[in-house]
């Protein structure tokens, strides 16, 4: 089967300008050799720290920022290069929940209109077909019928990520980007809002590529998960392989940051010390280095590349 999405190598770079020549004097190397593919009705959960680089390859993915280098293939349409009007039909396949709903939501707008808006343009449709499926979207996501006319304010934080939810399925597409789309909310909520992103994806055979900062959060929804430091994707494997048998220290610091016990998984793990350094000046060697309590002289001058250590277990360290 043909991934929904396939990214290789994508790399998003932001020149540092400086001077009256606003002359380019660095680089944040945001994104940098991202590679992956979601199936059709699966979901990959892209974590790591603030400033790693998830959301930008997020946002690089539906071309809100143009990459710098690399693929991205939507249903295999390569979008890397399209114009705005030729990305208009991949719209409709692939969307975007964000982390805030409150700011992702025109508070002008009433519910139902922010819902039916994608509907208005992308679709030809009467008023009265418009306001029907909106009906049918909130059924779905839970949200009332009486709440239609409802503006952004009036809702709850939780039911504000449902609205934007809604307004993600309007045009029934194949991938949604979910950028830390509960990292706003109370733990409570969150589980609901996982849960009905769950039951979504059985119902619709959605692919959702979910990005968070927190592995607690991924474990529920992912049947992949990929870590990311510094730009780059240091492990891949399936969800059962990442907690029960991380392989780079850096996961293996991020799951001892994850409160709740799992029956197998290991216990003495090291708490991560310090903060992400600079993507404009990042570490010689491996990135890690800084931070890793493994790191050795060659992981001050060798890069690692992430290879397999196990098939469909890809890991960038040199003691795998
Ligand atoms: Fe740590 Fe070295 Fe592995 Fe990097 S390559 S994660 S510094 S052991």
């Amino acid at each position: 089967m043909n991934p929904v999405l396939a990214v290789t190598d994508l790399k998003k770079h932001f020149p540092i300008k400086k001077g009256l020549l606003n002359k380019e004097v660095g680089k944040v190397h945001a994104v940098d050799g991202v590679s992956f593919s979601l199936e059709r009705g699966k979901t990959l959960g892209l974590v790591g720290e603030s400033g790693c680089g998830k959301s930008t390859v997020a946002r690089t993915i539906l071309r809100l920022l143009d990459p710098t280098s690399g693929k991205v293939l939507i249903n295999g349409t390569d979008v890397t290069h399209l114009s705005n009007k030729e990305l208009r039909p991949i719209r409709r396949q692939a969307q975007i929940i964000f982390q805030d709903p409150f700011s992702s939501l025109d508070p002008r707008m009433t519910a139902e209109d922010i819902v039916g808006e994608l509907l208005t343009v992308h679709e030809k449709l009467t008023k009265q077909e418009i306001r029907a499926r909106v009906a049918s979207l909130f059924e779905k996501v839970g949200l009332r019928t009486d709440q239609l006319k409802n503006y952004p304010h009036e809702f709850s934080g939780g039911q504000r990520q449902r609205l934007g939810i809604a307004r993600a399925l309007s045009l029934d597409p194949d991938v949604i980007i979910c950028d830390e789309p509960v990292s706003a909310l109370d733990v409570s909520i969150q589980a609901q809002v996982i849960n009905l992103l769950v039951d979504l994806q059985d119902e619709m055979g959605i692919a959702y590529l979910f990005v968070a900062h927190d592995l607690a959060v991924v474990e529920h929804i992912s049947h992949q998960v990929a870590v990311m430091y510094l730009g780059r994707i240091v492990e891949m494997a399936d969800r059962d392989r990442i907690f029960q048998n991380a392989q780079h220290p850096y996961t293996e610091s991020l799951l001892a940051a994850v409160p709740v016990p799992v029956p197998g998984r290991a216990t003495e793990r090291q708490i991560l010390a310090g903060d992400v350094p600079s993507p404009i000046i990042r570490p010689s060697g491996c990135h890690f280095q800084t931070r890793c309590p493994y790191a050795t002289e060659r992981c001050r001058v060798e890069e690692p590349v992430l290879k397999t250590v196990t098939p469909g277990h890809e890991v960038a360290c040199h003691l795998r």
